[in-house]
């Protein structure tokens, strides 16, 4: 895909403000590329602000909220889903965890993480994907300020003075409907996905690593009830965590490439035996349900979530290890951070697509994120390895946790999200 975008911040001076109807180019004041869970939620963030937005998203709806993957859901994003309204509609739908047990290896010290701990109801939920998208797609089907371009994928982007104008290549033989073929927009915002296309050909650069751990998920049925309890259990060759979903739970094993590939390639048989190793026998006699994936793990984070008309939002702008459950819920308070600083900007009368807006937040967002984009990193190799100064460090650690309730509440607090500033949505 060629993305013919300004880059490196020059402007392209031939792009004047189009007044609205002038031409067959439609204007909208936030063209969001990628209707994904945090893209969505930047379009309903925005309902009611009297801005007009387009979602543009290369999958047709039903296909999109189809992906079988499943999320811990932290605190404050379902605070943000109660601000954005969608909270009645999914929380019969989500599952929710009243206890975290994190351990390391075969060693008894076990860290019990309780909603006592933060004066709460419960500690997190566990999201399909399936739910939270539905919910959010027929709030967007729902407000007439929300123009839905799908499936339809941007192809380029060409940033002006005042607008930047996005070229579109609609899939009409898949939706039968007529979608124009570019648009221009105040502001572009790049929520599509991890290899972001608009992040790379606006240059901006990235900075990360790949991990020497692939993962693999996995659901399950046990015999016996997971007592809405969350596991994350710390082995030498990587984390390894159970979330619970209904009668089902939900495996998330992180293990090097090479182990990783040889589950992979085991049968259902041999892959539910080393997973009962794994599991433990708590719940009894485990069924394997589906088909189990893997991916790569990666730390990424974007030099910038910004530049003149465009701000990266989710995984466009950031990747994390799945230790902890936070890319996701990253996404989704970067989402409702951006909506908050739009609003704002439009309150006072500034360019939502200014470079002095989006500064505020990248400022309040990037510096967030790195926070737990480190964490997860040390979390990550402090307990993936078998270095005996290392495992002294982190056995001291877990003492540590279990017995100073300020540090407890703090590592619980940067988990589910409840730490630094909140946006408004979740307040
Ligand atoms: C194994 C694993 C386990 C995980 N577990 C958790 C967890 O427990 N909790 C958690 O919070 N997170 C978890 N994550 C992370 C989570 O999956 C991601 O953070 C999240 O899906 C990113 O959402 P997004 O909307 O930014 O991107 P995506 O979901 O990738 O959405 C991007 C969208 O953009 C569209 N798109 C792309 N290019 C274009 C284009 N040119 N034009 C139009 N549309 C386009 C795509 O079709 C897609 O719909 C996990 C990740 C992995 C790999």
């Amino acid at each position: 895909m060629v993305l013919d975008c300004a880059i490196a911040g020059a402007p392209v001076s031939g792009l004047a403000a189009t007044p609205e109807g002038e031409g067959s180019v439609p204007v909208f004041d936030v063209a969001i590329a990628g209707g994904g869970i945090v893209g969505a939620t930047v379009a309903c963030a925005l309902r009611g602000s009297g801005l007009k937005v387009a979602v543009i998203e290369a999958l047709p709806q039903a296909t999109a909220a189809r992906q079988a993957q499943a999320y811990a859901f932290s605190l404050l994003s379902g605070r943000i889903f109660r601000g954005l309204g969608l909270w009645e509609t999914v929380r019969s739908r989500l599952e929710t965890f009243t206890r975290i047990r994190l351990s390391d290896g075969d060693w008894p010290d076990v860290v019990e993480f309780e909603p006592a701990d933060l004066g709460t109801a419960e500690l997190g939920y566990v999201a399909e994907h399936s739910v939270l998208l539905s919910a959010l797609h027929q709030a967007m089907n729902d407000a007439p300020e929300i123009t839905w371009l799908c499936p339809a994928a941007v192809t380029g982007v060409t940033y002006g003075e005042e607008f930047a104008e996005v070229a579109i290549a609609p899939k009409a033989e898949l939706s039968g409907e007529a979608l124009p073929q570019k648009l221009r927009a105040k502001l572009v915002v790049a929520a599509d996905g991890g290899r972001s296309p608009l992040r790379e050909a606006a240059g901006i650069g990235t900075r990360g690593w790949g991990y020497w751990q692939s993962c693999i998920v996995a659901a399950v049925r046990p015999e016996r009830s997971h007592d809405q309890v969350a596991y994350e259990r710390f082995q030498a060759s990587g984390p390894f965590a159970i979330l619970p979903l209904g009668d089902t739970c939900r495996i998330v094993w992180t293990a090097p490439h090479a182990e990783a590939q040889a589950l992979a390639a085991l049968d259902d048989e041999q892959f539910l035996a080393q997973l009962e190793r794994r599991f433990g026998p708590q719940m009894g006699k485990l069924t394997l349900l589906g088909r189990r994936h893997t991916f790569t793990v990666r730390l990424m984070q974007s030099d910038r979530y910004c530049r003149p008309r465009l701000a990266l939002v989710g995984e466009a702008a950031h990747n994390c290890h799945p230790v902890g459950g936070q890319g996701l819920n990253l996404g989704i308070r970067d989402a409702a951070a951006l909506a908050e600083t739009i609003q704002t900007a439009i309150a006072q009368g500034e360019d939502i697509g200014s470079v002095a807006v989006l500064r505020r937040y990248d400022r309040w967002r990037r510096w967030g994120n790195w926070t737990i984009l480190g964490f997860t990193d040390v979390l990550d190799r402090l307990f993936s390895n078998q270095i005996w100064p290392l495992m002294a460090v982190r056995r001291l650690g877990i003492f540590a946790l279990k017995r100073i309730k300020p540090l407890k509440v703090f590592s619980l607090k940067l988990m589910t999200g409840l730490l630094g500033r909140l946006p408004a949505l979740a307040r």
